[in-house]
């Protein structure tokens, strides 16, 4: 009874990076200071529509080292994320958690991926069962923070890239669709 209770609060959870994932990535050191940098990718919705009807909760686990170096401050992030949740809410969308780390690598923080620091923290503040979970992401450091975090990852990718995820595709929308048939399977 206890046991089979605690399955049912526990929720399935898809980790999103967000640049690259769900916004388009500036150019390197180029970072996201304000909503109107901050643009959509085509076909996010329709994908985080997907999750949502096979009833995966949306965190997303971003790094933004932009500020420790003084590049924008948390007040400029959470303009960009208030902007982020209107355009998700304006679709019937919402994310159960935001989590960012404003760290830079030389601060060696347990956040900044690749370490497993942020997608822990979501699994424990919301309850997520990692085993019937995803972290998806656009580069290594988001695969080596899903392995770290003991979560499947999924690399989103354009290119043949070599990499040790453990599902590759070419669009978010590709990843949901592939769920979406094996859930129909
Ligand atoms: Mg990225
Ligand atoms: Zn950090």
């Amino acid at each position: 009874m206890t046991s089979s209770k605690t399955q049912q609060n526990s929720l399935k959870a898809i980790f999103l990076d967000r640049d690259g994932v769900l916004n388009r990535k500036l150019p390197e050191n180029n970072y996201v200071r304000c909503p109107s940098e901050f643009d959509l990718l085509p076909e996010v919705l329709p994908a985080l529509r997907i999750f949502r009807q096979l009833g995966f909760a949306l965190v997303v686990i971003t790094n933004q080292r932009g500020i420790a170096r003084g590049l924008m401050s948390d007040n400029d992030l959470h303009k960009v994320h208030d902007f982020m949740n209107s355009l998700l809410r304006d679709a019937g969308l919402s994310l159960e958690g935001i989590y960012y780390c404003p760290h830079d690598k030389a601060d060696y923080c347990d956040c900044r991926k690749p370490a497993p620091g942020m997608i822990l923290a979501a699994t424990e503040d919301l309850n997520i069962d990692l085993s019937s979970s995803f972290m998806v992401g656009d580069s290594a450091s988001d695969i080596k923070a899903a392995q770290n975090a003991g979560v499947r990852s999924v690399l989103i990718s354009q290119t043949a890239e070599e990499t040790d995820a453990d599902l590759v595709f070419r669009s978010l929308l590709g990843f949901a669709e592939f769920l979406l048939d094996r859930n129909c399977s």
